[in-house]
């Protein structure tokens, strides 16, 4: 069987690896744009802080992983057509723009996104950047210690944008945090915990601008500052971290497609072109704790994917459908560590999703361990249904870090777990670690108007 696969990053890695190590008569070959096979965007942040081995090893995988599996994979060769009827695609040398049609009997499209400039004027002065991929990394690596660069301004308070906002002032830059919503990382956080976080932003000499609109970056030839509604403010440098675009266009008028562009797919991930499936951050997938597709884009979400389609690639009809995902993330920003998971206040609200949510405060080992490094203090969400108690999200911050713990509250969510469950979960105790009861059970508890 011929498997094609587009794109060379999470998705893609995760189809052909699955692919080769399950199967045995699979002829599976990965289509790369790029020149780069594979970076890896979220080692970005290790890369910046001088916390890796090499740029050129922060990476998904390394051709030769492919090849000694029996897989092919070229990079600059690009996919632009799919011709449905002959079941071919079309693919361009990039390098010396030939073109060859080639056949599949299966076709895993894993095309992702790219980062979108802001739709204002001055995006095309010079050192306004995006942050994805390996070009990206390079230029910003580069500005980290130009000393011309004093003023960077960060649009975009997600995971992202954080990270680029704690490199630069850890490098000596005054940073500006820039978004339109109220808080820092409020697609991730309640606002206990973002109160928590723009504190730890500010202490750390950040200046952040929530609720703001930004109407143009200004400059001569070279930015030199962002204007908004509320002012306008110095920047040598912009780094822009809100927004994608899938990359989609070469689809257009044969894969259904989304308002926004996402990929159409149904239950089974197939789009709407017999033995074509679609896969990571491209499409939309299944939220659990939502119950409706959401913008959940990460690689855990492509990975699972990925497995999901190999799976049953060979099915008819797959015997089973996507189960979803729940996405969860876990960052540290300056001293704090958090892990959140699900949906929150922000992200509920947006999926018209009814939630309460229970905030709980506490040190992480019994109160005869002096406060200080071994005993700090940690807050808990616990996000929920209120009628059926059924766990739909949850956080963990605290100095110490404790994001495994966002991992228990994942789980729960996936499988539908009730706070009830959890706060009666038989976890371990030692007081090296913990309290009587577990964290987790705790917060439960708390939430259930019991905590000991
Ligand atoms: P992408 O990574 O978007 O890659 C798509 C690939 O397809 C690209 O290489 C592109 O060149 C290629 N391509 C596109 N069109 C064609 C075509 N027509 N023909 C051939 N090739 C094509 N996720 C986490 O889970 N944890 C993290 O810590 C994390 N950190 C991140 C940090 C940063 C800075 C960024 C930017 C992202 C981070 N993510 C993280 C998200 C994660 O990187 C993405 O969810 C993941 O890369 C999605 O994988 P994908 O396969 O959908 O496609």
């Amino acid at each position: 069987t011929k498997i094609i696969i587009v794109g060379a990053s999470h998705g893609g890695h995760e189809s052909a690896i699955e692919l080769l190590d399950k199967y045995e008569n699979v002829d599976v070959t990965i289509y790369e744009a790029g020149d780069f096979v594979s970076f890896m965007s979220c080692g970005m942040q290790l890369y910046l802080e001088d916390q890796v081995t090499d740029v050129n090893d922060v990476r998904n995988f390394r051709p030769e992983d492919i090849t000694s599996k029996g897989g092919n994979i070229y990079n600059n060769h690009e996919v632009t057509a799919i011709d449905a009827d002959k079941k071919q695609v079309t693919v361009k040398d990039v390098k010396n723009g030939t073109e060859e049609q080639v056949d599949y009997d299966k076709l895993i499209l894993s095309s992702g996104v790219t980062p979108k400039n802001l739709p204002v004027p001055g995006t095309d002065l010079k050192n306004v950047y995006l942050m994805r991929g390996y070009d990206w990394a390079t230029k910003i690596k580069a500005a980290l210690t130009d000393d011309s660069i004093k003023n960077v301004a960060v649009v975009g308070s997600g995971y992202i944008g954080i990270e680029a906002a704690e490199v630069f002032a850890k490098n000596g830059k005054h940073v500006t945090l820039f978004d339109f919503i109220d808080r820092p990382l409020g697609n991730y956080l309640n606002h206990e915990m973002t109160d928590i976080i723009d504190k730890t932003l500010k202490d750390n000499g950040i200046q952040v601008e929530m609720s703001q609109s930004i109407t143009s970056f200004a400059g001569d030839g070279k930015v030199e500052s962002v204007e908004t509604k509320k002012g306008s403010y110095p920047a040598d440098l912009v780094i822009q971290a809100a927004g994608v675009q899938p990359n989609t266009e070469w689809l257009k008028g044969v894969v259904n497609l989304t308002d926004r562009g996402f990929i159409d797919v149904d239950s089974y991930l197939r789009t709407n072109l017999p033995d074509v499936f679609a896969i990571g951050d491209a499409i939309l997938p299944l939220s659990i704790p939502a119950g409706k597709p959401s913008p959940i884009a990460l690689a855990t979400t492509a990975r699972r994917e990925a497995q999901y389609v190999v799976n049953h690639i060979f099915e008819k009809k797959p015997s089973q459908i996507f189960k979803g995902v729940v996405g969860s993330s876990a960052l540290h920003v300056f001293d704090e560590n958090f892990a959140s998971t699900g949906v929150n206040e922000f992200t509920a609200e947006r999926s018209n999703v009814e939630i309460v949510n229970s905030h709980y405060v506490d040190h992480i080992r019994p109160a005869y361990v002096p406060e200080g490094e071994g005993n700090v203090q940690v807050d808990v969400d616990i996000t929920y249904d209120p009628h059926t108690h059924v766990v739909l999200g949850g956080a963990v911050l605290s100095t110490h870090d404790l994001t495994a713990q966002g991992n228990v509250l994942a789980l729960a969510v996936e499988h539908k777990l009730t706070v009830e469950d959890l706060a009666e979960a038989d976890f371990f105790f030692q007081p090296g670690y913990d309290r009587q009861w577990s964290l987790i059970n705790l917060a439960a508890q708390h939430a259930l108007g019991y905590a000991r």
